[in-house]
């Protein structure tokens, strides 16, 4: 018969990883008692090992769902946490520091929590059981604890007492039953003492006639009856240790000497039930009639269940299979897919765009600090109308004056760090880039997964910064000594770059001048006084004129036949640093390109693979999907139905199980 409830247990641990719904569960045996009853001791005592936490303060702050696997024809005992991973702990003290930590890692400020400890002993000595081990409830709150914890531990204990939970009411023998809290709580929820075992423990400590009396209790008759036990091992104060299954033996051994020395009052005649061994026997029985009786129940509740499931499934996910690992393994192709598609975007052209547009701002400064800030007329292009001789510039070619401001700003240009500064722009332009491609990936919704792709692309990018930002400075040092623009180069710079970047220039300046204009006329100033801001955008907008006039002149000249000849680049220094600054970043492109960009491209899809491949473990690859609450949503009903028509199966089998055997019974 017993492999029925060997059965029953394990559908019920399936159930527990169903969900949390309470019709959706077996019934279990919930124990109850208050603090000192003798509670801990008599769970010891079935399984046969002290594995509980002890302590004068220590209060027991959460349920333990403890499951009890026998297994017959072996000789190891063990137990296991299964939500915490943890396996195989064959020392039965760790399993007690365990629970001790767990108990403490509530805070006061809970009192209890009502999540359980999932708690799984194996051992050839115990039963197959299920019990729920509770908090004892506390007469008085002690020093150091929330006065709230006597009011929250009962209504714990409340929530697991209801129907069709055995209760095994806790009571010590040496305190009046009346006064048991644990037989008023199950008073209060089966009234008629249908469904509670009564133990009455410490029956060492009352004269035999008074125990006797206890155990046939006729004030608070209970159906399932009384069991009185002595569950404390003699010598268990600290003598010796009590080995594994010695301390199952010890108490037996006292049980039987103590009960059997007042044959009178607990002797077989005295129809009384006494000792581990019986009440061990008796939750036996009573666990598989209770479970058996609401094996129908049960399983019309998860048929529904499953009904449920598969309608959702097929509604909102339109039967589409999903595992965690599947997801994973197309969200990483898909992003390596748009990672391609950017590999064949994003290349040379793409990085000396970007890097003449940097160029071109600093030498937009430099112009900006060394030729635009006064009224250089000798470099102006002659005057259309007013000069004779259009074609030449005013200016002295050979001016050393004009030859050292461009030496210098063409050296300021080329020793700016180019080669710091392009491996910045063009690092940051591929970080944007995965970041971009990340954004509209699947990955959008997953901090885990997208900070480990962030962080694939970064530990790429820092390895090859320093050497790929030497490479380049070392490719242009030439430079640094004298950078020659050749003819070609300059016709085409001075087409195209130069003139376009000072007319947007030219623009700009005029629009913040007009700007600053309006803000000039703006009436708030008061009383024709002139504030001390008002001035100072006064002082701008006059800087801001003549600079648009300098420009504007600068203009002309670019575009005059004098700038389209090399030989006059002392007058035409924006046609020259501007082609220089091409210059440098073709040079310097061509060693980003394989310093840099090719290197990222065949060891990003590498390291992507290495931090969210095969290297992940099931655990994280799950946590990962999960993130997404869609697809948490779509994985759970996936399980669900998968656990749930687990169950079914095996609950059918069950019944047939149980059809044999009273079969059996019948004709025997
Ligand atoms: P809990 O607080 O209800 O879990 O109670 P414990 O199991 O920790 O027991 C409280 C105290 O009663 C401990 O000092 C035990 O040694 C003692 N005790 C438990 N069972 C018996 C028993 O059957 N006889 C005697 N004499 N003492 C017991």
């Amino acid at each position: 018969m017993m492999v029925l409830t060997k059965k029953m247990i394990e559908i019920r641990t399936i159930l527990q990883k169903v969900g949390q719904s309470s019709t959706l569960t077996l019934p279990s045996i919930v124990v109850i008692g208050s603090q000192s009853s003798g509670k801990s001791s008599v769970l010891e005592a079935i399984v046969g090992h002290e594995f509980l936490p002890k302590g004068s303060n220590m209060v027991t702050r959460r349920p333990i769902e403890l499951t009890l696997v026998n297994t017959p024809g072996t000789t190891e005992e063990y137990g296991e946490f299964p939500d915490l991973g943890l396996k195989h702990i064959t020392d039965f003290s760790s399993i007690q520091r365990t629970l001790t930590d767990l108990n403490l890692a509530v805070p006061d400020s809970e009192c209890v929590s009502h999540e359980p400890i999932q708690l799984t002993v194996y051992s050839p000595n115990v039963p197959d059981l299920s019990l729920i081990d509770l908090p004892g409830y506390i007469q008085v709150v002690g020093q150091n604890q929330p006065l709230q914890l006597k009011q929250k531990i009962s209504e714990l204990c409340d929530k697991y007492i209801q129907a069709p939970n055995v209760i095994l009411a806790i009571s010590a023998a040496d305190v009046d039953l009346a006064n048991s809290t644990a037989l008023r709580a199950s008073r209060r929820v089966d009234p008629r003492g249908e469904r509670t075992i009564g133990v009455i423990t410490k029956m060492d400590l009352v004269d035999a006639v008074r125990g006797a009396a206890i155990l046939n209790d006729k004030q608070y008759p209970l159906r399932l009856g009384y069991v009185g036990v002595v569950s404390r091992a003699p010598h268990s104060q600290g003598l010796f240790k009590m080995g594994p299954s010695n301390l199952m033996a010890t108490i037996t051994k006292n049980e039987n000497s103590f009960f059997s020395s007042h044959p009178m009052e607990y002797g077989p005649e005295a129809g009384v039930s006494v000792g581990t061994t019986t009440l061990r026997k008796k939750l036996m029985h009573v666990l598989e009639q209770t479970m058996s009786s609401s094996l129908q129940t049960t399983s019309d509740a998860i048929r529904q269940e499953l009904e449920e499931a598969t309608y959702e499934f097929k509604v909102q996910y339109n039967d589409r299979p999903l595992s965690a690992e599947s997801y994973l393994a197309e969200s990483l192709d898909a992003l390596k897919h748009s990672f391609k598609q950017l590999t064949e975007e994003f290349g040379r052209p793409q990085m000396h765009e970007l890097l003449k547009s940097e160029l071109d701002q600093k030498v937009l400064d430099l112009l900006a600090a060394r030729y635009w800030n006064k009224p250089i007329t000798d470099l102006l292009p002659p005057h259309p109308e007013t000069d004779k001789i259009a074609d030449l510039p005013k200016a002295d070619t050979d001016s050393l004056y004009w030859r050292r401001q461009l030496d210098a700003s063409s050296s300021a240009l080329t020793k700016l760090g180019v080669g710091r500064l392009a491996t910045t722009v063009v690092a940051t332009a591929i970080q944007d880039n995965v970041e971009s491609l990340l954004d509209q990936s699947s990955f959008a919704n997953h901090p885990f997964a997208r900070s480990a792709v962030m962080d694939a692309a970064s530990t790429i990018l820092n390895e090859r910064f320093y050497s790929t930002s030497d490479q380049v400075e070392n490719c242009i040092k030439p430079y640094k000594f004298e950078i020659d623009v050749e003819e070609r180069e300059w016709a085409q710079e001075n087409s195209v770059g130069g003139r376009r970047k000072l007319k947007e220039v030219m623009s700009f300046v005029d629009k913040a001048r007009k700007g600053d204009v309006i803000v000039e006329g703006d009436g708030r100033s008061g009383a024709g006084g002139f504030s001390a801001a008002l001035l100072s955008k006064g002082r701008e907008a006059v800087f801001l004129r003549d600079r648009a006039d300098i420009i504007k002149l600068r203009l002309m000249a670019v575009k005059s036949k004098q700038c389209a000849n090399p030989k006059n680049k002392y007058h035409c220094p924006e046609v020259f640093l501007d082609a220089a600054a091409t210059k440098l970043a073709s040079t310097a492109v061509l060693f980003l390109n394989v310093e840099l960009l090719s290197e990222f491209y065949y060891n990003f899809p590498r390291e992507l693979d290495l931090r969210l491949g095969k290297h992940l473990s099931d655990a994280d690859v799950e946590r990962f999907a999960k993130e997404d609450p869609k697809i948490r949503r779509h994985l759970e009903v996936i399980r669900r139905k998968e656990l749930l028509e687990l169950v079914l199966e095996k609950m059918e089998s069950l019944k047939q199980l149980e059809g044999l055997e009273r079969e059996r019974l019948a004709s025997s």
